[in-house]
């Protein structure tokens, strides 16, 4: 299962738009990107300056993630949270698209890496997913991380305090680089497990090879101990170095801010394998496709974790206003007055970054912002539904947060209706519809 095959499904489903004009990967490419966000799959067919294909957007709306990981609405966030709890591991087979060129001779110049915003540090590798194992191969991990490009054979990773970060640590204790396969253009449910919050020691690949039905497949790496999927489109392999740090940043980040700047490691490439024909896929950082494949793992795990506490949690939107990360409007079915406090105080402890979260019924649309704000003007009374919590861990991202300590503020809000009051009260009104009207309704709308 590869990034090729789910653009050839989207394309007969005229998801596509193939874009003919030759472009930059410096700001024209991106500027493109920004301004369709909310569109189509875009393949930039003419990149200035270089050989070969960009592709954008793939995953930029909701319907298309869901597409990818092969499921409806109704039941995404339990496919999710299913592979999450059966990881499969993929079959290493021995031949596979990726390895149509393998080469030594490193030039990272030759891929069409874009420079996204007027003050980012460079051009960013941004749809990166790095494959890394402990020194004794007990643990393996895969996620995501943007890359500097610093010359033909270097780049600099942005490594937070996670689980590669952990690898690499416990490689550097013993003076030793850490090996990566660096695949760029893969199917977005490898990178949807990638970004998912696992537990470390869980090897994302596996959760990838169960959203895929089992049709993952891995090839080991020729230039380093490490693996790759079988028919992405670009392998990067390299080491990330136990003592060489360089300054890496700004670039934008989720909430479309610039990331401070940082001494981060320096990955130096020794080989790279690539198909052909690869196209290069890119990201728009703090784009709808970067808030989403950050985002939606994490309203899984909201979703998982109010199920615990409600009776039924039909939706969860991470808001593209609250960064796909900051905001929350959750729908809930409630037994007392009481569930949607605790849906709250579930989901402030599910995802450590969210900032403010409202809790709905679920006749409200929760992405129709509109029907969340009447809900909070209707159902909602300060004094009785707000929940304040100071002094909480929040996310490093956002910039009215405590930089040093990342101490905020979350503010809960309970807008569902109160029981103890006449449900008719909060009733939202509707018109009846016959057959006529239904049919005149249709054609007004065709209508410009
Ligand atoms: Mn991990």
């Amino acid at each position: 299962m590869s990034l090729r095959e789910f653009l050839e499904e989207m394309e007969a489903e005229r998801e596509v738009l193939k874009i003919e004009k030759k472009l930059s990967p410096k700001y024209q490419i991106p500027a493109v990107m920004k301004a369709l966000d909310n569109g189509p799959i875009l393949i930039f067919e003419k990149v200035k300056n270089f050989e070969n294909k960009v592709v954008a957007n793939v995953c930029a709306t909701r319907k298309r993630l869901f597409k990818a990981l092969k499921t409806s609405p109704e039941h995404v966030y339990e496919k999710l949270v299913g592979a999450w709890k059966n990881p499969r591991r993929p079959k290493i087979v021995k031949k596979g698209a990726v390895l149509e060129v393998s080469t030594e001779k490193v030039n990272l110049h030759r891929f069409p890496i874009l420079t996204h915003f007027e003050k980012d540090a460079g051009p960013y590798i941004t749809s990166a997913v790095i494959y890394a194992k402990s020194p004794d191969g007990s643990v393996e991990n895969v996620s995501v991380h943007r890359l500097l490009l610093l010359d033909k054979n270097r780049l600099a990773i942005r490594l937070v305090p996670r689980h590669l970060y952990k690898l690499w640590d416990i490689a550097r204790k013993s003076e030793r680089d850490l090996e990566v396969a660096i695949s760029i253009g893969v199917h977005p449910a490898v990178i949807i497990a990638a970004t998912s919050p696992l537990p470390f020691g869980t090897n994302e690949f596996h959760v990838a090879n169960t959203l895929l039905n089992g049709e993952l497949e891995l090839v080991k790496c020729p230039h380093v101990d490490a693996v790759a999927p079988a028919e992405a489109e670009i392998v990067l392999e390299g080491k990330i170095s136990s003592v060489e740090m360089v300054s890496e940043g700004p670039l934008v980040d989720i909430t479309g801010t610039y990331d401070i700047q940082r001494n981060q490691p320096v990955v130096e490439v020794v080989g790279i394998i690539h198909r052909e024909d690869y196209i290069y896929q890119a990201i728009l950082p703090s784009g709808n496709e970067h808030r989403l494949l950050m985002g939606f793992p994490r309203e899984a795990k909201i979703w998982q974790s109010v199920s615990n506490v409600v009776p039924r949690v039909k939706a969860v939107n991470l808001t593209g206003g609250g960064c796909g990360w900051l905001h929350a409007l959750i729908s809930i079915e409630k037994q007392t007055d009481g569930d949607a406090k605790n849906a709250l105080l579930a989901a402030f402890s599910a995802h450590p970054s969210l900032k403010h979260a409202v809790v709905v019924d679920t006749d409200i649309n929760v992405y129709d912002l509109e029907e969340v704000e009447w809900a909070l003007a209707t159902r909602f009374q300060a004094d009785e539904d707000l929940l304040i919590i100071p002094n909480a861990r929040g996310s490093s991202l956002d910039p009215s947060a405590d930089q040093e300590t990342c101490l905020t503020t979350k503010m809960g809000m309970d807008a569902t209706r109160p029981l103890n009051k006449p449900r008719e009260k909060f009733e939202k009104a509707k018109i009846p519809l016959d057959e006529k009207t239904k049919k005149v309704l249709e054609i007004l709308k065709k209508q410009p």
